[in-house]
């Protein structure tokens, strides 16, 4: 019997399998195929690998739902076969990703591992095959027969992190990403130090259920001193708009101004959602510690607490489709489903 792990690599696109076009200058995204031959080091990890791409590979600022359901799709026709699974995307919007994926794959009992690269494969300084190789050994880790991981990861410069919690903080270096609020699951270094105690727990036997309808009626609105009714309206009154990502200052806080609260209130009693995240990279969201967030906790806002911006929107657009009641709602945003909050 072969007891060897079956990892399925999913190549979406990213600068990890780019190479640069000499006419422009520009990296562009090529043949998949090829970059297999470029890691002929795979070949000695103790696990069978297949491999699968998109046929037109993106670069992930094209990224959007339509792609995060080919990918929810995949897992899903190949979650009995495999025992593990690879996912190499771009950096820019791999967050976005890993959050979406951890919110359409519910009951997820095999690992999902992202990740990607800063520099293409075929460089000489190539940071791609350190991500890849020990993404797919850390996807291949099983015990008892089962996957030691079981939720949706990002791995990246030596450190896995829950995919949900991460968010890109460099364009330049190799460590590209972090988790300010939760800390990295495993490190790489000489031994692959575990930190089983920050797992999610495993689900009893529950069945995989795929989520591939996402709402994308949806807005990121960043808050800045001086922001103007005007603009703050013209964003509230888009007809389609259901959910509102607002990113306040500090442990939540805004300005205390009526129009403001008067324009929330509004937008709630229409039916909106309107969460409160906080645009320091660390920390959470407390309304009521400080004066300038109990009008908006009276008001129904919804607590974002120590959430990322990228799991925020990302668990709007999934709980939109959700088609809960606007209490439920607030409840079920303020919870942990995939531990993304708190
Ligand atoms: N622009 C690239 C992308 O996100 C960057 C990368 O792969 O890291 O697709």
């Amino acid at each position: 019997m072969n007891s060897k792990a079956k990892i399925l690599l999913i190549y979406t696109g990213g600068t990890i399998g780019m190479r640069k076009d000499f006419d422009t200058g520009a990296l562009k995204a090529f043949n998949f195929s090829k970059l297999l031959q470029r890691i002929p080091e795979l070949k000695q990890l103790d696990c069978d690998i297949e491999t699968i791409s998109f046929e037109e590979p993106i670069d992930s600022s094209n990224m959007n739902p339509e792609e995060w359901a080919r990918m929810a799709t995949i897992i899903e026709s190949n979650y009995v076969e495999f025992d593990g699974f690879v996912v190499l995307h771009g950096s820019d919007t791999m967050s976005y990703s890993s959050s979406a994926l951890s919110f359409m794959l519910e009951n997820l009992a095999k690992p999902v591992i992202f990740t990607g690269s800063q520099l293409p494969i075929g460089d000489l300084r190539t940071d791609a095959k350190e991500n890849l190789i020990t993404a797919i050994q850390i996807a291949s880790l099983q015990q008892n027969g089962l996957p030691v991981i079981n939720e949706v990861c990002l791995y990246f410069e030596y450190k896995l992190y829950r995919g949900n919690r991460t968010t890109k903080i460099n364009a330049e270096h190799f460590k590209a990403f972090t988790s300010p609020n939760y800390p990295a699951m495993v490190e790489s270094g000489v031994h692959l130090k575990m930190r089983s105690e920050l797992f999610l727990a495993k689900n009893k036997g529950k069945e995989l259920v795929v989520h591939k309808n996402l709402d994308n009626n949806v807005a990121i609105v960043k808050m800045f001193p001086g922001m103007s009714e005007a603009v703050l309206s013209a964003i509230f009154e888009i007809p389609s708009l259901k959910g509102v990502v607002l990113e306040t200052y500090g442990a939540g806080n805004a300005p205390t101004e009526d129009w403001f609260i008067a324009l929330l209130v509004k937008a709630i009693n229409n039916g909106m959602h309107v969460i409160n995240v906080t645009q320091c990279s660390g920390g959470s969201v407390n309304m009521g510690q400080y004066e300038t967030s109990t009008g908006m906790k009276a008001i129904g806002v919804i607590s974002g607490k120590d959430i990322t911006t990228e799991a925020a929107i990302t668990k709007l657009m999934y709980l939109l489709c959700q088609n809960s009641a606007q209490k439920d709602f607030k409840t079920s945003f303020e919870t942990s489903l995939r531990g993304e909050i708190l």
